[in-house]
């Protein structure tokens, strides 16, 4: 329960959902935690769910795909927490739209944030990490970076992304003593999939034929994804990196029908 204690961790998305969980979880295992997301999110139940902790918990709004806000954050953070250990670079976006609609607005919205924004996150994780020879990144990607979707050709581009650029980080932060890894969650009940899934025709069959193609028959809750990224960041991963922990239920790796 005490893995990450004294150490200072970064969760980038940390208003709600799997970033809001990972905080949580981090401040259990006695971090201090920055929650960075964006200027008007509400931060009460972040800030809530971690001060019943021990560690320190600051609450900072950046925009994550604007480098300049991206750079101030981490030097405010550690300035006010000190040395930064750990980073999950997690803010992301989804926008449905099917190959033929989708403008190009909506593919520059979509790589601004998920690609440029968690590249900007990396890169300044990097660069304070590497003055102290010590630390690690999970960065979110998700199962649509290991197979396609119908709606979701931007969103997929920029999860690929993001696991070709961690492995791409880890090899050349291993002699710095830096880890990089990725998650791949499956379908994780947020209110990022409470939006698609209210916007969906017909949302009950939806969630039906959504869990139905999931081994263990049920879509993750957020505290299932965070529990793999504090073991990545933690030191009982540290003999991982270049890598990503699928944390799908199974959907990407069995064959659910006649289960
Ligand atoms: P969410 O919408 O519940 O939370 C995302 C948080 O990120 C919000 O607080 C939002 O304000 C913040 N954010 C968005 N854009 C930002 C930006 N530019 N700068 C800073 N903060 C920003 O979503 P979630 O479901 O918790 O998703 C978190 C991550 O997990 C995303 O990268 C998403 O792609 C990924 N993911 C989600 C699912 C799922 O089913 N929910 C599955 C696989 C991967």
């Amino acid at each position: 329960m005490n893995d990450m204690h004294g150490r200072v961790a970064v969760v980038t998305g940390a208003a709600s959902g799997i970033g809001l969980a990972t905080a949580q979880a981090l401040a259990r295992h006695g971090a201090s935690v920055a929650l960075v997301s964006l200027p008007g999110d509400d931060f009460a139940a972040a800030e809530a769910a971690c001060a019943v902790h021990h560690g320190k918990t600051l609450t900072v709004t950046a925009d994550v795909s604007d480098s300049a806000a991206v750079r101030e954050a981490f030097q405010r953070i550690e300035v006010e927490l000190g040395p930064i250990d750990a980073v999950h670079n997690n803010a992301g976006i989804s926008a449905v739209a099917a190959l033929t609609d989708t403008s190009d607005e909506l593919w520059h919205r979509q790589l601004a944030t998920n690609l440029s924004g968690s590249f900007y996150v990396l890169r300044e994780a990097a660069r304070v990490m590497k003055t102290r020879r010590r630390g690690a990144v999970v960065n979110t990607a998700s199962e649509l970076a290991l197979m396609g979707q119908a709606g979701y050709v931007a969103y997929t581009a920029t999860k690929g992304g993001i696991l070709a650029m961690t492995r791409s980080a880890a090899a050349e932060l291993a002699s710095w003593g830096l880890r990089v890894n990725a998650v791949c969650p499956g379908t994780t009940l947020t209110p990022m999939f409470l939006r698609e899934f209210e916007g969906a025709a017909d949302p009950q069959a939806e969630l039906a034929d959504n869990e139905a193609s999931v081994a263990v028959g049920r879509i993750a809750d957020p505290a299932e994804i965070a529990e793999g990224v504090v073991f990545l960041l933690s030191d009982r991963a540290s003999y991982i990196t270049g890598t990503h922990l699928v944390l799908d239920g199974g959907r990407t790796g069995c064959f659910a029908i006649g289960s």
